[in-house]
């Protein structure tokens, strides 16, 4: 049998809020520790939303998910965001 490889095409989303968010936000720090941790967060309190791993799929899915889909993960973000503002898992001075 094929292997079949999905893809939760939420993450796509997400990263997209994400850099929405950090443009507006010059307060939240830049490192890779943080952004995981808000992008991880947030999608754990997202509906995971499959669909086929080609790109052209997920594309597909992003460009169509509607409005609604994107303010959720915007607003999931946002508290993600806050989670790790008050609890940073980066090492200080990093
Ligand atoms: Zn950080």
């Amino acid at each position: 049998m094929a292997r079949i490889t999905v893809r939760n095409f939420m993450e796509d989303v997400v990263m997209r809020a994400y850099k929405d968010y950090i443009e507006r936000d010059p307060a939240f720090c830049r490192c890779d520790r943080c952004k995981r941790d808000a992008i991880v967060i947030a999608l754990n309190n997202l509906q995971a939303k499959y669909v086929g791993s080609e790109e052209g799929e997920i594309r597909a899915a992003v460009a169509q998910s509607d409005r609604q889909i994107k303010t959720d993960a915007t607003l999931a973000l946002i508290q993600a965001v806050q989670l790790v503002k008050e609890r940073p898992h980066h090492r200080e001075g990093a």
